[in-house]
């Protein structure tokens, strides 16, 4: 990237991996996204599986395009990590998530819990974990409520380091959770030495219930040794009754998916919660 003029910075062609055009227009629309502000936060609810209550939200970032409408973060997270535009976008992201945090806590809604996404660039790099550590502090929150979410393939491409990192951010009061587990490499004995409390069952393992009887006896087992490693799990992606009543009766206590919430814009959480609580 190049600064351009009045401090634009402009991303070139010989800047990105994938040497391709359209890339380049995306980081440029990406860019100028960033300092418009283009960006909102939905917030997917998160269930007390056997009770149906609310315990805690996800926070997931949607850009707004002006003219596009709706992006997808699939479709700009990645680039946004190639890039390195993410760090400037994970600042506004969990800037946004604080305020929102600190405003429930503000109007009764204390015992909320808030998970943010976190990527493993971001808590890789110096500047930017140093950057989000003074953000942080600025807020005053209840961090024992706070989840950072963090992919297995982030952790593990850089794990002395991460380690560290995720630590501190624990010695703060902040929970990590492993996200999208079971997609990576590592063994639930393994993922003992990382700083984790809760392991998030990836949707493509709750996908498989219960269609057949090898792929659910892995989940129910996965089930009972995280347990017995006393992890909290949370199961994403429940889309069926099937799926929910199969996690219940194997113990996993709490979960998120289309089936009991999809994500909620800002106004329709405060609707709800304010309808719950
Ligand atoms: P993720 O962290 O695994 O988030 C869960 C994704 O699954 C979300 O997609 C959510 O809308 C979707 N989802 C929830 N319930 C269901 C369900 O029942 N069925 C299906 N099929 N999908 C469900 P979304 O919001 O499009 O986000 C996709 C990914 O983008 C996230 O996966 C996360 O890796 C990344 N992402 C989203 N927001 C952020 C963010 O603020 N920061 C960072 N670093 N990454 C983010
Ligand atoms: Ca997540
Ligand atoms: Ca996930
Ligand atoms: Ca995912």
């Amino acid at each position: 990237a190049k600064q351009g003029g009045k401090d634009r910075v402009v991303f070139y062609k010989e800047d990105m991996e994938k040497n391709n055009l359209e890339h380049v227009q995306m980081a440029n629309k990406l860019q100028f996204g960033i300092e418009n502000e283009e960006f909102t936060l939905f917030y997917q609810p998160q269930f007390r599986l056997n009770t149906g209550e609310i315990i805690g939200m996800e926070a997931l970032v949607r850009w707004i395009h002006p003219i596009e409408g709706f992006i997808a973060p699939i479709d700009f997270i990645p680039l946004a990590e190639e890039t390195g535009q993410i760090y400037s976008l994970e600042r506004w992201i969990v800037k946004k998530a604080l305020q929102q945090k600190q405003q429930w806590e503000k109007t009764g809604f204390g015992h909320i819990e808030l998970s943010i996404n976190l990527s493993g660039k971001t808590v890789a790099s110096d500047v930017d974990f140093h950057q989000l550590e003074m953000l942080v502090t600025t807020f005053d929150v209840d961090y024992s409520k706070i989840i950072i979410e963090i992919t297995e393939t982030a952790i593990i491409s850089n794990i002395e380091l991460v380690i560290e990192r995720l630590n501190r951010l624990k010695n703060k009061g902040f929970k990590i959770a492993l996200d999208d587990f079971g997609t990576g490499y590592s063994s639930l004995t393994y993922l003992k030495k990382l700083p984790i409390d809760i392991i998030k069952l990836d949707k493509s393992f709750i996908n498989l219930i219960p269609q057949n009887n090898i792929d659910t006896l892995i989940i129910k087992h996965i089930l009972s040794l995280a347990h017995d490693l006393k992890y909290e799990v949370v199961a994403e992606g429940i889309e069926t009754k099937e799926q929910l009543e199969y996690l219940k009766k194997y113990y996993c206590k709490s979960g998120q998916g289309y089936l009991l919430s999809k994500p909620l814009s800002h106004e329709e959480t405060s609707d709800l919660l304010d309808r719950l609580f």
